[in-house]
């Protein structure tokens, strides 16, 4: 178990965070209409409807908060949202915004009709966060001027903006924000087969030659995440040129991968060792988030967002009042037996 504690997170090929890596080619592989946006169907048709309606109507489009695992395409939606809206994209995060004075800068210098965008929106501080109740609400600024008794307040307006907020989990959004927000989407995880459609038109803007049984081999190791799906095909090109004749199929995309060390479903060593030690040190469990994230030396909130969505989508882990639990087929994944049922092994 000790050669798999020395996986180091940063470097880890199939982290849906974004990476600098992916930087030159994220710009050029976005899609920038929603009919070059695969899959997230219902995400689509809803947001379809919001957008032809406030532009019947010439008006901004309600707050829109998107929720769900990174690398699936908030960033990618808001920007389409602008683009079909026909108006400016404002890109920021939770983090960056540090002062209320940050956020009043860029509300004012917003124009009319503009997106702003928040992405980690949960992560914004409560004193910032009051700005903008009144800024989703009234498009209004409340500023204080002076100190203590002599202290009042102005108002200034705003121009009306939409708010498109990204979080990875909604719950941790306070109540009076996430009530501010007139639509509220989940992105899910992605098919192997949007994911292989995905990969394919990566790869035509890449010039990269891909058939379709070794962009279905890529896209099912990608753990539901378009991003990651990107990385894998870079790598994947790499492989296919020097081992094959350039174009990835199912058989150079496998050696691949496989020397990458992910596995047939998309894990790598961390989810692998995920199970084993919840299997090995706590039977199976159940046992809590942050047990499991001492044991492997992981950051609880990182199992939260990055690991587990994967593992329970794959039906190998699963949430318990009690706790996190292996079931019958993360115990099969891993090829150990489960107690009591060794005959199926
Ligand atoms: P998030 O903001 O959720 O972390 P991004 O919007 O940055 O994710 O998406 C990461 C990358 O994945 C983008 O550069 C884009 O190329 C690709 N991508 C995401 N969603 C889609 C999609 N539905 N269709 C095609 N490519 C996508």
């Amino acid at each position: 178990m000790d050669e798999f504690m020395e996986t180091d997170y940063e470097n880890r090929i199939v982290a849906p965070e974004y990476s600098p890596e992916d930087r030159d080619v994220e710009l050029s592989l976005r899609p920038r209409r929603l009919s070059e946006y695969i899959g997230q169907e219902k995400v689509k048709e809803n947001l379809k409807v919001y957008i032809e309606a406030a532009k019947r109507r010439g008006e901004s489009l309600d707050h829109v908060l998107l929720y769900g695992p990174p690398g699936l395409g908030k960033t990618t939606l808001a920007g389409i949202v602008a683009n079909e809206m026909g108006v400016n994209l404002r890109v920021t995060s939770g983090p960056a915004i540090e002062k209320q004075g940050d956020l009043a800068a860029l509300l004012t210098n917003l124009n009319e009709g503009d997106i702003l965008f928040i992405d980690e929106i949960h992560r914004l501080n409560r004193s910032v966060e009051e700005v903008l109740y009144p800024a989703m609400e009234d498009n209004a600024l409340d500023i204080i001027i002076g100190k203590g008794p002599s202290a009042r307040s102005i108002r200034l307006d705003l121009p009306k903006f939409t708010l498109v907020g990204a979080t990875t989990r909604a719950g941790q959004l306070s109540a009076p924000l996430r009530d501010r927000f007139g639509v509220i989407l989940r992105l899910e995880l992605y098919t192997a087969e949007e994911l292989a459609m995905i990969v394919r038109r990566s790869a035509d803007i890449l010039g990269i030659g891909v058939d379709e049984q070794g962009a279905l081999e890529v896209a099912s190791r990608s753990r539901g995440t378009p991003r990651i799906a990107n990385r894998l095909l870079k790598r994947a090109r790499d492989f296919a040129q020097v081992i094959g004749d350039g174009t990835i199929d199912a058989d150079n995309a496998r050696i691949a991968l496989d020397r990458m060390e992910i596995d047939r479903l998309g894990l790598d060593a961390i989810d692998r060792l995920l199970l084993t030690s919840m299997i090995r040190n706590y039977n199976g469990g159940p046992v809590g988030l942050e047990t499991i994230a001492a044991a492997i030396g992981e950051e609880a909130v990182t199992i939260e967002d990055v690991y587990e969505p994967y593992l329970m989508q794959l039906g190998f882990l699963s949430r318990t009042p009690r706790g996190r639990v292996v079931t019958p087929a993360g115990y099969a994944h891993v090829g150990i037996p489960m107690p009591g049922q060794q005959q199926l092994f």
